[in-house]
C-alpha cells in the first residue's frame, strides 16, 4: 500500500454532551495525528435529524478546545474538505447510493414502517425474536429484488417512499485487520441488509460515514469499540465501491469504577465524579458537572484520559500533551476495557497542581475567587499557594483549607478548643503574645526559634501550646506549618489575631464553665 498521509477524524453525532469516552476517542485521534505529522479532523455525523440536540455541536467544539486538542480542520475549524457536517453534505450521498443500485449491489425497498413492524411481530410470535431484513427474508419483502421491474418503476414514478438497502451476499467471509484487535472475520450470513439511504432523503450513518472517510482521505479510523459490529459492513462497502479502506482501530470501552459495564452518566451522579468535560445543562434544566468546572486542569484531564486504554509500557504515569504526542502508539492500546478510577483522576490533578509554580497557582486562585465572588486577601497570594499546595487537589482546596487567609478567623474549632485550651492557657498565650510583640523579624524560621525558646523557658511541651497558637491564628485545629502561616500574616496581623482570639476563647470558656 502506498504511504498515505495520516489523516484521522473524530466523528461524533451531536446528540448530547460529549462523554469522557468520546473525548478519549478524540484525544487518541489527536495524539496519533501528531505522532505521525498528520491531520486531525472534526466531522459531525448528524444524519439522524430526530436526535438533534441544541447546543451539542458547540459543546463538542468547546470541549476539544478546553482539553487543548483542537482539530486541524473540521466543523468550526475550516479546511479544504468541507463541509464537515453531514447534514450540509446531504446532496453528495445520493449518487453513491445510486451507483450501488446500478451495479446491483444495493436495492430499493418499499416496505412501510408498519409492514416492517408487522413482520417483526409475526416472527416473534413464531419464536424468532431477532427478525432481520437479510439475504433470506428479503425475497418476501417489497423491494426491487422481489417486485417486477414494472412495479418498481411505477412506484418510483409515483414517488412512493423507499429506502435503499445494501444487498449482502450469502455466505461470504469479510475479513479485516484491526490495529488493536487483530484479525476480525465475520460471515455475511450474520449481517443484515442495512439501510444506506433513508426515505427522508438523508443517508444513514453507514453510507455517510464511509463516503466521508473516503472523500476526506481518511487514512485511519480510530473509534470506540461500540462501532466494531458496524465495521464488517463498512469493509464491505469499501469493497463495493472499490475504494481502499482506511485502517481500523477500535478502542476498548471505559468501564464503571465499581462493576461490569460501560461507564455511564448515571455512574457519575451515583459516585460523585464528572463524566463530562464541561458542565452541561439539559433541556429540563438539569446540570451535569464537567471536569473543567470541577476544578480539573486540562493537562491532568488529558493525562487521565490517555491512560484509560493506553500505557507507555513502563511505570511512568505523568505525561503532558507534548510527551503523549511523542510516545503514543496504537500498538500500546489494550484490547480489554479500562476501568475508570475517580480517585486516580484526583491524584492526577493533585500531581499537576503540585507541578505548577506558586505564581501560576496564585493567578488561578485569583480567578477562582473572582468567579465565585469570594473574599479576596491583602496577603500575598503566591506564598499562600506555595504553603497550601502540598495538601490541595484542586485550586478551590487552597481557598477552602486556607480560608483564614481570606476571610480571617470567624470561629474557633470546637474540638481543639475543648481539648487543648486549658485553664492556664489564657495566661500562657498572653505571655507568648507579649513575647511575640517584641519580635521584629517575622520570618518563619525566626518565629519558630522564638516560640521554641519561649516554651523551653516556661518548661512547656510543644503539644500543649502549638495547637492553641494555631487556633488563635487560623481558628482551625490543623494545617501546614504554623510559622509559615505567621510569616505570611505578618507581625501586625499575628498580634491582632492573638489579642482577639485570647479574649474570645477565654470568654467562650468562661461561659461554658
Ligand atoms: N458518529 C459515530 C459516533 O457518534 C462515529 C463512529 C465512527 O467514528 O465511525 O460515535
Amino acid at each position: 500500500m502506498s504511504e498515505k498521509k495520516v489523516r484521522v477524524r473524530f466523528a461524533p453525532s451531536p446528540t448530547g454532551p460529549l462523554h469522557v469516552g468520546g473525548v478519549r476517542t478524540a484525544l487518541y485521534n489527536y495524539l496519533f495525528a501528531r505522532h505521525h505529522g498528520g491531520d486531525f479532523i472534526l466531522r459531525l455525523e448528524d444524519t439522524d435529524q430526530t436526535r438533534f440536540v441544541e447546543g451539542a455541536e458547540q459543546y463538542i467544539i468547546d470541549s476539544l478546545k478546553w482539553a487543548g486538542i483542537s482539530p486541524d480542520e473540521g466543523q468550526g475549524f475550516g479546511g479544504d474538505f468541507g463541509p464537515y457536517k453531514q447534514s450540509e453534505r446531504k446532496a453528495m450521498y445520493k449518487p453513491y447510493a445510486d451507483q450501488l443500485i446500478e451495479q446491483g449491489k444495493a436495492y430499493y425497498a418499499f416496505d412501510t414502517p408498519e409492514e416492517l413492524d408487522q413482520m417483526r411481530d409475526n416472527a416473534k410470535k413464531m419464536g424468532m425474536p431477532n427478525w432481520q431484513y437479510n439475504s433470506i427474508t428479503r425475497s418476501n419483502m417489497k423491494n426491487s429484488l422481489s417486485l417486477s421491474q414494472e412495479e418498481v418503476e411505477e412506484r418510483l414514478k409515483n414517488g412512493d417512499p423507499y429506502v435503499i438497502r445494501i444487498k449482502m451476499p450469502r455466505d461470504m467471509d469479510i475479513k479485516f485487520e484491526d490495529i488493536i484487535r487483530g484479525w476480525v472475520s465475520v460471515n455475511t450470513n450474520n449481517l443484515d441488509d442495512k439501510v444506506l439511504f433513508k426515505a427522508d432523503g438523508m443517508p444513514t450513518y453507514h453510507l455517510a460515514n464511509i463516503v466521508d472517510d473516503h472523500t476526506m482521505e481518511i487514512s485511519h479510523v480510530i473509534r470506540g469499540e461500540e462501532w466494531l459490529p458496524s465495521a464488517p459492513l463498512h469493509q464491505f462497502l469499501y469493497q463495493a465501491f472499490e475504494w481502499e479502506a482506511p485502517k481500523f482501530a477500535h478502542l476498548p470501552l471505559i468501564l464503571k469504577p465499581d462493576g461490569p459495564g460501560k461507564l455511564s452518566k448515571r455512574d457519575g451522579d451515583r459516585l460523585g465524579f464528572p463524566v463530562f468535560p464541561l458542565n452541561w445543562t439539559n433541556s429540563e434544566g438539569e446540570v451535569y458537572s464537567g471536569y473543567k468546572e470541577s476544578g480539573y486542569f486540562p493537562d491532568a484531564f488529558v493525562n487521565i484520559l490517555a491512560f484509560l486504554g493506553w500505557n507507555p509500557g513502563d511505570e511512568r504515569e505523568l505525561f503532558n500533551l507534548d510527551e503523549l504526542c511523542k510516545e503514543f502508539t496504537l500498538e500500546r492500546v489494550g484490547k480489554s476495557g479500562a476501568k475508570f478510577d475517580p480517585d486516580k483522576a484526583k491524584w492526577y490533578n493533585q500531581q499537576y497542581l503540585r507541578q505548577r509554580s506558586s505564581d501560576e497557582l496564585a493567578d488561578l486562585l485569583k480567578g477562582y475567587i473572582a468567579e465565585n465572588g469570594l473574599q479576596n486577601t491583602s496577603f500575598e497570594m503566591a506564598p499562600i499557594c506555595e504553603l497550601m499546595k502540598e495538601r490541595a487537589t484542586f485550586i478551590k482546596d487552597i481557598y477552602e483549607d486556607g480560608k483564614y487567609f481570606f476571610e480571617g478567623v470567624t470561629s474557633y474549632d470546637e474540638k481543639t478548643t475543648r481539648k487543648k485550651w486549658k485553664e492556664q492557657t489564657t495566661g500562657i498565650m498572653t505571655e507568648w503574645l507579649e513575647t511575640a510583640k517584641s519580635i521584629e523579624d517575622y520570618s518563619a524560621d525566626h518565629v519558630e526559634e522564638q516560640f521554641k525558646a519561649f516554651i523551653t523557658s516556661k518548661e512547656l511541651g510543644l503539644g500543649a501550646v502549638l495547637p492553641n497558637f494555631r487556633l488563635l491564628l487560623t481558628g482551625v485545629g490543623s494545617g501546614p506549618s504554623l510559622f509559615s502561616i505567621a510569616e505570611i500574616l505578618g507581625k501586625e496581623e499575628v498580634i491582632s489575631r492573638m489579642e482577639t482570639g485570647i479574649a474570645k476563647i477565654t470568654e467562650l470558656k468562661s461561659q461554658e464553665a
